[in-house]
């Protein structure tokens, strides 16, 4: 089989396997088909505990001289919600004036894709003359899951265990995650912020309204729990960070009627923090703002990540030189969004994100350019270029 050299037709495959976390649908599969033509060892890790869904997870890697370049990404998609809502269904691929319909577009199957076309271009350039392309003085590598949208116990964080008992190591990673805003180019991610969640509650006594003194109502101390938190921000931006944002995302009374106050108050706020915290720290700067106005409270955390940062250096630098190369842009260093495997990936090796636009991820007809899919190309392969001429990765 001859190597898969276009992004948009790998694209297109992908999407019409509906993976949505756990299923994979044969998507694992078209990718491993895919890397065994050019040659990569492949190694497929279907993981979970008796009872849970099985998930697909393929390493694969071709060369066997260091650095190890990855790319990590994931198969499975989010659901597409009501598919009469699209305009053209969600896992059929169409191609309509010059726009990839689809879910998982942009997150992050034409990603994937990108990357693997760019490799098959590089062996179809390269190749000797058995028609494979073995890197020399390094290796490519690529670590995708079928569980980064769900739970992602069974995905990413997994095989980093797997590849570390094998003593297989990466020595720095590109995630493909949707990272620009406008154009191919634009934005590439270094680090995220932190995400952290507080369950707080007031006891108060319950009484008549009429009869109620103001301090035992749970609402009231709640309302002057709440405004110590808001009332000023938490801090202010650093080098690569955006302020720390607290944001109450609810409050809860439960109370059918106007003549009682109720005994019991409740909230939850969401944190997302950058690096002057810790998720430790932030919780005592918290409870240190609450005592100052009410002692009495009780609260409940829920951490669901760290902030992390890759320090712009050797390897950011020559991530954001490849984009310049292929698209004429130097993308700007970004913190921002949601979570993603790099969480797990930097306890390993520096990594940072560049992919397709992330205007439509998890929206009703998500959509691509096909001539984003070629530009992205474009970057992966200048980046296997640069690294081929043995620019270090770190
Ligand atoms: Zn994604």
């Amino acid at each position: 089989m001859a190597p898969r050299t276009d992004p948009v037709e790998l694209a297109r495959d992908l999407i019409r396997c509906r993976s949505v976390t756990p299923d994979d649908s044969g998507a694992m599969d078209v990718v491993e088909t895919a890397l065994s033509t050019l040659g990569f060892e492949c190694h497929r890790l279907t993981l979970g505990e008796a009872g849970d869904p099985p998930i697909e997870n393929l390493y694969a890697r071709l060369g066997t001289e260091g650095p190890n370049l990855c790319f990590a990404g994931h198969t499975d998609v989010v659901p597409p919600g009501d598919e009469a809502d699209w305009t053209h269904p969600p896992f059929a691929a169409e191609i309509h004036d010059g726009i990839l319909y689809g879910r998982g577009a942009v997150d992050m199957k034409g990603a994937v894709a990108s990357f693997i076309a760019a490799v098959g271009r590089m062996a179809t350039s390269l190749a000797g003359p058995d028609g494979r392309w073995t890197p020399s003085g390094f290796s490519l590598s690529l670590l995708i899951t079928g569980d980064e949208e769900g739970p992602a116990f069974n995905g990413t964080r997994r095989v980093l265990e797997w590849l570390a008992d094998r003593g297989e190591r990466i020595d720095a990673c590109v995630v493909g995650e949707p990272t620009n805003a406008t154009r191919i180019g634009d934005t590439m991610k270094i680090g995220r912020r932190g995400s952290m969640s507080g369950f707080l509650s007031v006891e108060g006594a319950q009484a008549h309204a009429a009869y109620a003194r103001s301090e035992d109502n749970a609402v009231h101390r709640m309302i002057a729990l709440l405004h110590a938190l808001t009332a000023a921000p938490i801090d202010e931006a650093t080098d690569h960070f955006d302020p720390t944002s607290l944001q109450v995302v609810t409050v809860d009374v439960g109370n059918p009627t106007v003549n009682v106050v109720p005994p019991r108050a409740a909230a939850t706020i969401n944190t997302r923090f950058n690096d002057r915290h810790t998720s430790a720290s932030l919780q005592a700067l918290i409870c240190e703002k609450l005592d100052a106005v009410d002692r009495d409270y009780a609260i409940r955390w829920h951490v669901s990540g760290e902030n992390f940062l890759t320090e712009p250096g050797v390897f950011t630098e020559l991530v954001a030189s490849s984009v310049a190369d292929a698209t004429g842009s130097r993308p700007a260093y970004s913190t921002s969004g949601g979570s993603s495997d790099a969480r797990f990936i930097r306890h390993h090796c520096p990594v940072v994100e560049f992919g397709l636009n992330n205007a439509t991820i998890h929206k009703t007809n998500e959509q691509t350019p096909v001539a984003d899919l070629e530009a992205l190309t474009a970057v992966y392969q200048a980046l296997i270029t640069r690294v081929a001429r043995g620019e270090p990765l770190v």
